[in-house]
């Protein structure tokens, strides 16, 4: 998950990376009362997911209130490579007498972290790294020994820092070490990292990505996430704890693990061809211990997805026999009519592996309304797309 700047910048603060005073504002208005708070010359800044604002037109200095409800006026609404501004980040203005650049990132290919700093900041990086690459120090960190004072020096010294900034540098460069592994970062990036002109180090922006698999241990990190964007149906699932993605089509899919439902995707979307081009409205995966309450719960968030015209549940049996995913199935039907969303739409049900006899009888004895039974994957799926076409 990437951090907007104000998000970042409030990161870097509790783990005490200097920062500029500032706070976010969402009307021009509000980007006034924050000027004439912090006094003096200010920044207005585009909240938005991208890089390259200043460019953009989206970092304006402003040399007060009014000023600043101007450029605030200008900036939001305003559109970056796609991304629409609905915030704006109002700080001091410092004075910047030298611009350099750091980061920390997970090194995938090294299986470990990577620092990386240039004593040539405020340039976007990418260009540094294609024009100049020798003004770049790449420096691999043992995730066990972590960032000392001295190992941010060797950084420092690499990168072709001056040498009357590196201790104070190497200082702020410890701060944003730990700040990185505190809170389960992928990256930390700061560009420009500044010298101002009473020599202090400051981050002047701030670029944070956080690792989503890392969220168990980081519950303060949800309150992040972006609200308006994602799915309403997405969201549901992930309230239930349900591996659900949705997709455009018209077939909702239920399977147990992974490559089953991957499978059953690309069949129902061959098969689909058939009947005018059906396709599967969702990948959700109940995962090998499905009970009847996630069985339900997979159930009650697709049929509360309008696109959904059949449902195919398709199944094999292992740890989780057939005869238990059954009983599931049936009970998910009274859970659902007991809570008055009742199954209306088309059920095909194909069971096979660890007791699948057993768990088609119980199917077969239930007699659930809207239920057919087919014991192979490709029929199964045939009479699903057939009957998402109305066919
Ligand atoms: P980006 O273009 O999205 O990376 O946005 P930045 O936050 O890095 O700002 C772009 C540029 O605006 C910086 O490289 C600085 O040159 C300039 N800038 C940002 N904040 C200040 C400030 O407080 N004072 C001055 N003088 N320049 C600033
Ligand atoms: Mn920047």
């Amino acid at each position: 998950m990437d951090l907007y700047e104000y998000q970042a910048r409030e990161l870097f603060a509790r783990h005490d990376v200097p920062v500029l005073p500032g706070d976010v504002a969402t009307t021009p208005g509000e980007a006034s009362a924050v000027a004439d708070k912090l006094g003096g010359k200010v920044v207005v800044k585009a909240q938005v997911k991208t890089g390259g604002r200043g460019k953009a037109g989206g970092v304006k200095l402003a040399d007060g209130p009014a000023d600043a409800e101007r450029q605030a006026e200008a900036i939001i609404g305003l559109d970056i490579k796609g991304h629409r501004t609905e915030r704006v980040l109002v700080t001091e203005a410092a004075p910047i007498a030298a611009e350099y650049y750091v980061s920390f990132l997970l090194d995938r290919t090294n299986r470990g972290f990577l620092a990386i700093a240039s004593a040539e900041g405020g340039v976007e990086i990418e260009q540094l790294a294609a024009e100049r690459p020798a003004a770049l120090a790449k420096v691999p960190i043992d995730p066990m020994a972590g960032v000392s004072l001295a190992k941010a020096a060797t950084i420092l010294t690499a990168a072709g820092f001056p040498g009357q900034v590196i201790d104070e540098t190497a200082g702020v460069l410890v701060k944003l070490w730990q700040a990185f592994v505190a809170e389960d970062a992928t990256l930390v990036e700061v560009n420009p990292l500044i010298r101002d002109g009473s020599d202090r180090i400051v981050a002047l922006d701030a670029k944070v990505t956080l690792d989503g698999n890392a969220a168990f241990r980081q519950p303060g990190h949800a309150a992040l996430a972006d609200g308006e964007a994602g799915d309403p149906l997405e969201a549901a699932a992930r309230a239930r704890d349900l591996n659900y993605v949705k997709l455009d089509g018209q077939v909702g899919v239920i399977g147990n693990g992974a490559g089953l439902v991957m499978s059953t995707l690309d069949v129902v979307a061959y098969t689909g061809e058939r009947y005018g081009g059906v396709t599967p409205a969702n990948f959700l995966d109940i995962g090998g211990g499905a009970s009847a309450e996630v069985m339900a719960a997979g159930l009650e968030v697709i049929m509360s997805d309008p696109d959904v015209r059949s449902v195919f549940v398709n199944v094999f049996g292992g740890i989780t026999a057939c005869d238990a995913v059954a009983g599931g199935i049936v009970r998910a039907f009274e859970l659902l009519a007991e809570q008055g969303t009742p199954v209306e739409r088309p059920l095909v049900v194909r069971l096979d592996g660890n007791n699948a006899e057993e768990g088609r009888r119980i199917l077969d004895e239930a007699n659930l309304p809207g239920l057919v039974r087919v014991d192979t994957m490709d029929a199964a799926a045939d009479r699903a797309a057939q009957l998402a076409a109305g066919a």
